[in-house]
């Protein structure tokens, strides 16, 4: 931690300053600049509050030189976590796709999307059965029946299955069809759900919160690695931000950041982040080539039938289409679809 001075600092601010660390337990490094006055604090627990610091009389400014996550940082794994699910592996050169509709509907509807999903080459099928809406008057998910009609079509052509876990109370019932936990972006910060799913074994994906920093996410998952569950990956999915045009701010930089900060594979999900179909194209060309481990991609046969999020579900023909040329980008950066 590093500690800025006021200008007109007095030497009693400073002694109270050092006396504060001492009791904190850091080692002091003072440099006395002709300019500035800084104190270099040493030792700073991954949970201290700077806070408490800032708040002292005689301080400008604190600056935190350690990072608050430890098991989610790429200081603690240097090589990066790659998930091992049968026989899927997320987190490698190969480029793991998700694809599959917001939510599930009927049987018809789900068993005709995983075939589209097998055909494109995709692994692990998509769709929620207990979904969070915006509005209590929204289409709330199919719960358990929907569970269990994406786990006969997962199983019927070869896939994987992803869906959203909403609450601690249905980690047991979810678990039991799923292979993957989805935490949703409401969810993020629900600590008593992610502590459980922690304790669990089976692989999260923790999407980014609507407003959540990249620090707020990572530490989410530091709560599921900190309870022992090693299988995590994270997504992006758009943040909040102030123009119309787009639901959320699809937040690319977030990928390199998160590669640089973290060993956790990142899939990026241009389907929520656009909100719009027509721009799902494009930002899932730009995530491949930001270098996303993966995509997780909507799409719906008759999108204005969709009971969630039909503006943002591709056709499954321009779906295939756009895997195609996910394909060359894909080569392009060192990665194989
Ligand atoms: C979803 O993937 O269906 C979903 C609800 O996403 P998010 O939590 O990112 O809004
Ligand atoms: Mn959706």
């Amino acid at each position: 931690m590093i500690i800025v001075l006021r200008d007109n600092v007095t030497e009693e601010q400073i002694e109270n300053l050092k006396k504060h660390l001492n009791k904190y337990g850091f080692e002091i490094c003072e440099s006395l600049g002709v300019q500035k006055r800084i104190i270099g604090a040493i030792g700073a627990k991954p949970d201290f509050d700077t806070r408490k610091i800032k708040i002292l009389d005689g301080v400008a400014e604190v600056h935190r030189i350690t990072e608050p996550f430890t098991l989610t940082s790429r200081n603690h794994q240097k090589e990066n976590t790659v998930i091992k699910i049968k026989d899927v592996e997320i987190g490698t050169d190969q480029l793991t796709l998700i694809a599959g509709p917001c939510s599930v509907e009927n049987e018809e509807q789900i068993f005709k999307l995983a075939e589209v999903v097998a055909i494109s080459g995709a692994k692990i099928l998509r769709g929620g059965a207990f979904k969070p809406r915006s509005s209590p008057y929204s289409f709330q998910g199919l719960g358990e029946e929907g569970l269990k009609m994406m786990r006969k079509a997962a199983d019927k052509f070869g896939l994987l299955m992803i869906t959203e876990v909403l609450e601690v109370g249905q980690i047991d019932l979810v678990g039991s069809y799923t292979d993957i936990f989805q935490v949703g972006a409401r969810n993020m910060q629900n600590f008593s759900l992610i502590k459980e799913l922690g304790k669990t074994n089976k692989p999260v994906m923790l999407k980014r919160g609507i407003s959540a920093t990249i620090e707020d996410w990572l530490m989410s998952a530091e709560y599921l690695l900190a309870n022992g569950n090693k299988n995590v990956m994270l997504c992006e999915r758009g943040i909040r931000s102030f123009d119309k045009y787009t639901k959320h701010n699809f937040d690319l930089s977030a990928i390199p950041i998160v590669h640089r900060k973290s060993h956790l594979p990142v899939i990026a999900d241009p389907s929520h982040a656009a909100g719009f179909r027509d721009y799902v194209p494009a930002m899932a060309r730009a995530a491949v080539a930001a270098g996303a481990d993966g995509l997780m991609i909507e799409i719906h046969h008759d999108p204005e039938k969709a009971l969630s999020d039909g503006p943002q579900a591709l056709l499954p023909a321009i779906y295939m289409q756009l895997i195609e040329e996910l394909r060359i980008i894909a080569g392009a950066v060192g990665k194989k679809l």
